[in-house]
């Protein structure tokens, strides 16, 4: 590779200053892996990480401002402001010490805590693409896998053979599916066979870290056409089973919407929140069990609020959602109903509730697929643009809504 291919200027500071303070002490030190990648495609990294052959302790002793952190595997974060850089040991690859404790019989990795040379931290990468060192000293990026050739034909290839690098991680497949959407890049017919064999395996991954995924593939602006390549691959059935389930494959349904419309907010830097993507990738999973209940004598509301709590358990199996995700979850669902209705008491509530907006968000969604009228999202739209004067008008022109609680409540219990 030739040494123009990245501009300096395009490297962060941070980065470089990191880097020479290790070298100066002595210390080889690269950029390496995602930011590498992106600067030869001339894409802006999202942030910059650095290997070396200091141990952590090293870089510490060295970078005083530098924080350790990970218990079994050791990093330094070093902050310049806003920004981290992650200066990570060279590792070696764990899966031929043949032990337990870093490999399972299957051949996962459990630990990958080992430290190596460059050449080990290098193979032990997923990506060859990913597996790519940037010395800003002499200007020259160090390839041991052909990854510039790669980069520049446009293929995502593992480091060796596909299939045992999923079963060592399967969540590699995941990412497989999120670069080559990322950069545009090809899946080739070996890797497409490889995951059609091992998606099964992603029933071995840890829900926490499936999360973490799933926010990466969902969050980052490429969200719909990740999910067209996850189902297309076998995959999403691994992330949301009950989902999958529910698909049809050919009408809009809110999963989809959800996906258009949350790229569009991170296209435009608008927030988003993981909550709200899965209310709507579970709603109707949600509909579908309370359906169930309801035929079985359940009263909706009940109904509504067992098929939550199930099924966020359930899910929560595959994809692991935090207390307080799952929190926001259920107030979105609840908010619903009481959207639907409209009970004019408590729409002045309703218009303060910290969810209101995310509920409003998605009743829109359900508007789009036919669930509610028009009517019914244009009222609230509106009630958020006018006056306080002209919103009580709108409050005082609703109905009452009939109380038919109590009566059914008594004939149950008679
Ligand atoms: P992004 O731009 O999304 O951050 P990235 O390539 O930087 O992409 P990270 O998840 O930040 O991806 O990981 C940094 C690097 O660590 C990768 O480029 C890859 O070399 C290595 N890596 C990360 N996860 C794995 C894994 N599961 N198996 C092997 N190597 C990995
Ligand atoms: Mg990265």
């Amino acid at each position: 590779p030739s040494a123009h291919q990245i501009s300096l200027s395009a490297v962060s500071k941070s980065a470089l200053d990191v880097i020479d303070q290790l070298t100066r002490a002595g210390y080889q030190a690269y950029l390496v892996g995602g930011c590498v990648r992106d600067l030869l495609l001339k894409h802006q990294p999202k942030d910059f990480d650095v290997a070396t052959d200091a141990y952590p302790e090293q870089v510490k002793e060295l970078i005083r401002s530098c924080r350790l952190i990970g218990r079994r595997f050791r990093l330094a974060h070093v902050r310049y402001g806003r920004e981290t850089v992650e200066v990570a040991t060279f590792r070696a690859d764990v899966t031929s010490l043949g032990d337990e404790d870093h490999v399972t019989a299957e051949g996962q990795i459990l630990r990958d805590n080992i430290y190596g040379r460059i050449e080990d931290d290098a193979f032990r990468r997923d990506f060859t693409v990913n597996a790519l060192y940037y010395d800003p000293k002499t200007e020259q990026v160090i390839d041991y896998v052909d990854g510039v050739e790669h980069l520049k034909a446009g293929q995502l290839l593992t480091i060796g053979d596909p299939a045992t690098r999923f079963r060592e991680d399967p969540v590699r497949m995941l990412r497989a599916v999120r670069f080559a959407v990322k950069l545009g890049f090809e899946l080739g017919t070996e890797m497409k066979q490889a995951i059609a064999d091992s998606a099964q395996l992603l029933h071995h991954v840890p829900p926490s870290r499936m999360l973490d995924e799933v926010l990466k593939l969902f969050h980052n602006g490429v969200a719909l056409e990740n999910y067209k390549v996850l189902r297309a691959l076998g995959l999403f059935r691994y992330l949301f089973p009950f989902t999958e389930q529910c698909l049809d494959h050919d009408s809009e349904n809110i999963a989809v919407l959800a996906l258009i419309n949350t790229d569009a907010r991170v296209n435009e830097g608008k927030p988003v929140i993981p909550a709200f993507l899965f209310a709507c990738l579970l709603w109707e999973p949600l509909r579908a069990d309370a359906e169930k209940l309801i035929e079985r004598g359940l009263r909706p509301r009940a109904a509504f609020s067992t098929a939550t709590y199930d099924l966020l358990q359930d899910q929560a199996l595959h994809v692991g959602i935090p207390r307080r995700i799952g929190l926001v979850i259920r107030e979105i669902w609840s908010l619903q109903h009481r959207l639907e209705q409209r009970a004019p008491k408590g729409i002045v509530t309703l218009l303060g509730h910290t969810r209101f907006r995310a509920a409003y968000d998605f009743l829109l969604l359900r508007q789009q697929v036919g669930e509610v009228s028009s009517e019914l999202t244009d009222w609230w739209t509106r009630i958020q643009e006018v006056d306080h004067n002209e919103q009580r008008n709108m409050i005082k022109a609703l109905k009452p809504v009939p109380k038919k609680g109590r009566r059914r409540r008594r004939r149950r219990a008679a």
